[in-house]
């Protein structure tokens, strides 16, 4: 099959069910017709040959396309075209991926289902009534109701693997530093990861290959060669030490969900890895300080959306200050505002101390129980979500609700550590996730672990 045809075929796949999931804020169809053509020419020129070439994909709307609308859901930014690309954009379509358009998401990354997002709510394609998960719910909803063979979404504190486990898909957040940051939009620059979201663990392998090296534009990219994912495709866990993290099967997660992570777990025993409980004591005190240290780098990350440089801007205004106020009251959100207003809290003189200076603390405190855990395992193995997928509606107007989904998932951001989640089960015909963390830089392990099981 042709470049041109497989777009084609997806595009007339996305004609009848986008409809009903709303996965896309925006489709680049002719674009990707005619780019893939050009694939194709090249292709039979005998030049171009990668393991992504000609496969048609999707972006998060946060991750920067030149010419084409990045909006971060959002309308301060709805009618953002930027004029240069991503690091991660720029490397696919070296690859000669083919980019179908960019997916829907809670604004800014803030948020657990999408529903924040100006646009619409993207549905769960396995129950129409349910949330995909989120921030990256567009990027889970396509892949999972193939509108996307692959996509990237970004992850702050579990915005990859929670609607990758919602959709009963692959989801992998790779450690803090391994893939360029530069053209994502900055939520929380000390949390953000961009990863793939894919249908299996091989894709996945193929898609992380294409978007590691190090890039002098992001500050905090690191130089980590020669590794090719696609070797940690074995099907072996023979003598491996897996962690079962004690304090993630407490109180809240459900028993279904807890049973299907045992049963995993029993596999991997009968295939000969040693499994063993492991407690992090500090796990209870993660999603508090994550979501100070979050709000409080995201009110200075967005300090630069005032109506000035780019973006939306307020009609009515008396003067300079009047326009920022009336810009941001405007062009905001609820969610974020709320996140803004917290994290300038946490940050102002006097509150300094007693909340910022006091999560850093906690995450230094959360980083060091997972080394201790790695001095004695190769993975630790928890749920990635303490629930299913939940109906559309159900905690929009509960915000400590929304942030219980990120339990299982925040305390690796904190430690920049990688993780990946995969299907490992379903309660009441939706999918469970398993969610497999890695030592920093292993993501041969993790990939190993999750091809093992798949
Ligand atoms: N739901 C979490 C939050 O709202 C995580 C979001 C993310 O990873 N981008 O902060």
């Amino acid at each position: 099959i042709s470049a041109k045809e497989l777009t084609e075929l997806i595009l007339k796949r996305m004609k009848n069910v986008e409809s009903k999931v709303g996965a896309y804020v925006y489709i680049n169809d002719e674009n990707a017709v005619s780019f893939a053509e050009e694939v194709d020419n090249r292709i039979h020129a005998g030049e171009i040959l990668s393991d992504l070439v000609g496969i048609p994909m999707s972006l998060k709307d946060n991750i920067c396309t030149e010419g084409i609308f990045t909006t971060c859901a959002s309308k301060i930014l709805e009618n953002f075209i930027p004029p240069y690309n991503a690091t991660v954009t720029k490397m696919l379509y070296e690859q000669k991926s083919i980019l179908l358009g960019k997916t829907n998401m809670d604004e800014f990354a803030m948020g657990s289902s999408t529903e924040t997002s100006v646009f619409k709510a993207t549905k769960n394609p396995w129950d129409l009534e349910r949330v995909p998960g989120g921030s990256s719910g567009g990027s889970a909803a396509a892949v999972a109701a193939g509108e996307a063979f692959f996509s990237l979404g970004s992850d702050t504190g579990g915005s990859i693997r929670q609607p990758a486990s919602f959709c009963g898909i692959v989801g992998l957040k790779p450690t803090y530093g391994l893939v360029s940051r530069y053209g994502l939009i900055a939520y929380a620059s000390s949390l953000d990861q961009i990863g793939p979201l894919t249908k299996d663990v091989e894709d996945c392998a193929l898609v992380l290959n294409a978007i590691v090296g190090h890039d002098n534009m992001d500050s905090t990219s690191v130089s980590f060669k020669g590794v090719d994912y696609k070797k940690a495709l074995i099907n072996d866990v023979e003598g491996l030490k897996i962690g079962i993290l004690k304090e993630y099967f407490e109180e809240g997660v459900d028993e279904d969900i807890k049973k299907a992570i045992f049963d995993s777990l029993k596999l991997f025993e009968s295939m000969g890895a040693i499994v063993e409980e492991v407690s992090l004591p500090h796990t209870e005190y993660a999603l508090s300080a994550y979501y100070i240290i979050a709000s409080s780098e995201c009110s200075s990350n967005l300090a630069r959306f005032d109506g000035i440089r780019y973006g939306y801007r307020a009609k009515n205004y008396d003067s300079l200050k009047d326009l920022f106020i009336k810009t941001r009251t405007e062009g905001f959100g609820e969610e974020v505002k709320r996140r803004i207003m917290l994290g300038t809290f946490s940050l102002s003189l006097g509150y300094y101390d007693a909340y910022y200076q006091k999560a850093l603390k906690v995450r230094t405190l959360i980083k060091q129980d997972f080394e201790k855990a790695f001095k004695n395992f190769d993975v630790l193995i928890a749920p990635t979500t303490p629930s299913v997928a939940f109906k559309i509606g159900e905690k929009i107007n509960d915000p400590l609700g929304m942030y219980m989904s990120d339990v299982c998932t925040v305390p690796i951001n904190m430690a920049g550590l990688p993780a990946i989640s995969i299907p490992c089960g379903f309660k009441d015909g939706l999918p469970i996730g398993l969610q497999i963390i890695g030592k920093h830089f292993d993501e041969s392990t993790i990939l190993r672990v999750a091809y093992t099981f798949e």
